[in-house]
């Protein structure tokens, strides 16, 4: 149970003066994560830059666009020529010189009101220069003495969303750090002072509260110690999450690799060096009573699926069950249907689970799976519900591993008694990222691609040349080519996404006709494979679709990719997509389409898909260029990130974390005590109560 001490902060948003029932909807839609904004989610959501109002020039001295707050005398009204539209100016000076102040769809009683003729004011904002004389646009702030006396000399700004204006929020922070109760200090001395002895609530209240624009700076002190509140207790979280799993006792699963060698013998390939290391490794820790929990990364395309085939097979050779989980429905069905062929011919019996199945089939999946009549199942999310059970599962394979969350993991594996965990990921992820996302696991790297792959060719081009693109594709298609047309990603919207591939879909089909399909996150599920598979027989030669292909579904014809608004994507995701195609022996190309004007940064970005398709390249440079949220598409996989912490800023910082967190659990297994009792109150503030829960357990 949470603290009652941290109730508070646990409390709805709207408790807080100030945001109340005209504010309260909005808190909870932008910064509420699942249910309502609470004091915690206000707190946390800090000010991204700041507003400088200590400058106090005369007219003649101020700086242009720069905020000034300067001292005048209200000398002249000027509306607007005529009863014409156009906007209400106020002539302000100061005996060294006049600034016009410019009021757009003016309020003129306020004017009136505020700015009478001949009163002394202090007005601050951006002073521009226009036509020659200076002027203040909508000035931010229009003040008596009283006042000027109570303006903050610093204000911070927010990610301004909607109505919720940087004061709005400013408010309820402050009013939250007056709800902050006094917490025990969870940092160590050491590491405190390294981080400038800022306790948490003096932190917060230098960011909300700042007194110098650094302040409002992810390395400024205040910052640096919340950050690393935040990764101290996701690394806590971590290591006792594996502690748990590796204190279970593990079993040796040991087999001599017939049934491997078996579905080995009927590929047309040779397995490449990297995955035979992998599967050396993987066997390994099968054969070791220690519980394997191990991170299977390649990039698109290196094949890690047959590995993960192989490992199974050993488990059911040492006479026990194995399960992968895929994310999507469309995965799931892929992997069932390119593994079942192999896996029968060796004598394995696969089953399929999905959330699609009917009741009546489920019973009967269900019923083959304890009765021994099922080796491996093959299955969405579904395969972790509570009705699942296993006659003996000895090893859990999770596919795609970053869309789901530490629980669902933990919970595939605990269907089995000390089932060994092998997770499979698709994105190449920078060092720092494993340790932050999936904690200290063990890692396989398949870092050499199949051969035979002939590189792709990648283009960036402005959407002007759509036409010029449509042309050359029909001629690849009447040549037998098969291509994907991904439409934009529009930001938390789907309807908007999903209404983009239908308009391009139709357009397409004026080309095209009936060889355009289209597949979308919104289709059900059964609409959603027929589409899939019509463009995998080839019933349909162009598939437009939105991101719901990003993972995985592997159509080895298909040669062309097209991504519209490429610029809206994230690098790693654009990989992901590219590696759609490029996966037969045919040349492939991919069009990465931009809208003018492309910014210097987003060339530079598109620029490196063009330079390189080594993943683990693309992921570093995304890293570097967005920040960590997005080289995971954080938002697009419902991943919970960082709210304080940056990964690309941050990094040290996450090293100390670790460090600490080891040695407190170290000296302190299940924190207690008086040093190690109050990072138990660090992680029910950073919502890690599931792994206080795993302490209690023991
Ligand atoms: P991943 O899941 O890593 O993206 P897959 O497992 O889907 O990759 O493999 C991609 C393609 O490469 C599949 O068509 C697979 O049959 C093929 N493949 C896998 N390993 C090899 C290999 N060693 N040599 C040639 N082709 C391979
Ligand atoms: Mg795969």
């Amino acid at each position: 149970m949470r603290p009652t001490l941290l109730d508070p902060l646990f409390a709805p948003a709207d408790s807080l003066p100030g945001v109340g029932a005209k504010y309260a909807k909005l808190f909870d839609r932008l910064l509420g994560k699942s249910g309502g904004a609470r004091v915690v989610d206000v707190l946390f959501h800090l000010p991204h830059a700041a507003l400088d109002r200590r400058a106090r020039p005369k007219i003649r001295d101020a700086e242009l666009d720069q905020i000034a707050t300067l001292e005048v005398r209200v000398a002249e009204h000027r509306p607007p020529p005529n009863n014409r539209k156009g906007p209400f100016k106020v002539l302000v000076e100061d005996g060294t010189g006049d600034v016009e102040l410019v009021f757009f769809l003016a309020n003129v009683e306020w004017i009136k009101k505020r700015l009478p003729i001949g009163a002394t004011r202090w007005v601050s904002g951006k002073l521009e220069q226009w036509d020659g004389h200076l002027q203040m646009v909508h000035p931010d702030k229009v003040m008596d003495a009283e006042e000027l006396a109570k303006l903050p000399p610093v204000e911070p700004v927010y990610a301004l969303t909607e109505s919720l204006y940087p004061r709005v929020i400013q408010k309820a922070a402050l009013a939250g750090l007056k709800r902050l109760p006094v917490l025990p200090e969870w940092i160590d001395e050491a590491n405190l002072k390294r981080l400038g002895g800022l306790g948490f609530a003096e932190a917060l209240g230098r960011l909300h509260a700042p007194n110098a624009p650094s302040d409002i700076d992810p390395q400024s002190l205040a910052w640096q110690r919340l950050a690393y509140d935040e990764l101290l207790a996701n690394q806590l979280a971590l290591i006792l999450v594996r502690a748990r799993m590796k204190g279970l006792p593990g079993r040796a699963m040991l087999s001599e690799g017939k049934l491997g060698g078996k579905i080995l013998a009927q590929l047309p390939y040779a397995l490449t060096g990297a995955q035979q290391r992998a599967l050396g490794e993987i066997r390994a820790d099968l054969a070791s009573p220690q519980r394997m929990i191990r991170l299977l990364q390649g990039d698109v395309g290196s094949g890690k699926t047959i590995v993960a085939l192989v490992a199974m097979a050993h488990v059911v050779e040492a006479g026990r069950q194995a399960a992968m989980m895929a994310p999507t429905e469309i995965l799931a069905r892929q992997h069932f249907e390119r593994m079942k062929p192999l896996a029968e011919a060796a004598g394995l019996r696969l089953a399929l689970i999905t959330g699609r199945d009917t009741p009546l089939m489920r019973r009967a999946s269900l019923a083959a799976l304890v009765a021994d009549e099922v080796d491996i199942a093959v299955g969405t999310h579904a395969l972790f519900q509570e009705s699942v059970a296993f006659r003996d599962l000895g090893l859990a394979v999770v596919d795609e591993q970053h869309r789901f969350g530490v629980h669902q993991r933990l919970a595939l594996a605990d269907k089995g008694e000390a089932a060994d965990l092998l997770v499979m990921t698709a994105t190449p992820i920078p060092r720092t990222l494993v340790l932050t996302y999936f904690g200290d696991m063990d890692v396989s790297a398949l870092d050499e691609k199949p051969p035979g792959r002939t590189p792709i060719d990648t283009r960036v081009l402005p959407v002007e040349r759509l036409d010029e693109m449509v042309a050359a594709i029909g001629r690849a298609i009447a040549g037998g080519a098969r291509a994907y047309w991904v439409c934009p990603l529009v930001e938390e919207n789907e309807d908007l996404d999903v209404a983009a591939a239908e308009e391009r879909a139709e357009s397409l089909r004026a080309f095209f006709g009936t060889s355009v399909g289209l597949v979308h996150g919104r289709m059900k599920g059964v609409d959603k494979d027929a589409a899939m598979e019509r463009f995998q027989r080839g019933d349909t030669k162009v598939l437009v679709a939105t991101t719901v292909i990003e993972v995985g579904v592997d159509v080895p014809e298909a040669t062309i990719m097209v991504i519209e608004h490429a610029e809206r994507f994230g690098l790693a995701q654009l990989h992901q997509l590219r590696g759609r195609v490029g996966r037969g022996s045919g040349r492939s190309t991919c069009l990465l389409m931009y809208k003018s004007p492309l910014g210097e940064a987003s060339r530079a970005r598109l620029n490196i898909l063009r330079e390189t398709e080594d993943g683990f390249r693309i992921a570093e440079e995304d890293l570097r260029l967005r920040g960590e949220g997005e080289v995971l598409g954080a938002r697009q996989a419902g991943m919970p990130g960082f709210q304080l912490a940056r990964l690309e800023l941050h990094g040290a910082l996450l090293r100390l974390a670790r460090d600490a967190a080891e040695a407190a659990i170290a000296a302190s297994p299940r924190l207690e005590g008086e040093g190690h009792r109050a990072l138990r109150t660090l992680l029910y503030l950073f919502e890690r109560d599931s792994a206080v829960r795993l302490l209690e357990a023991g």
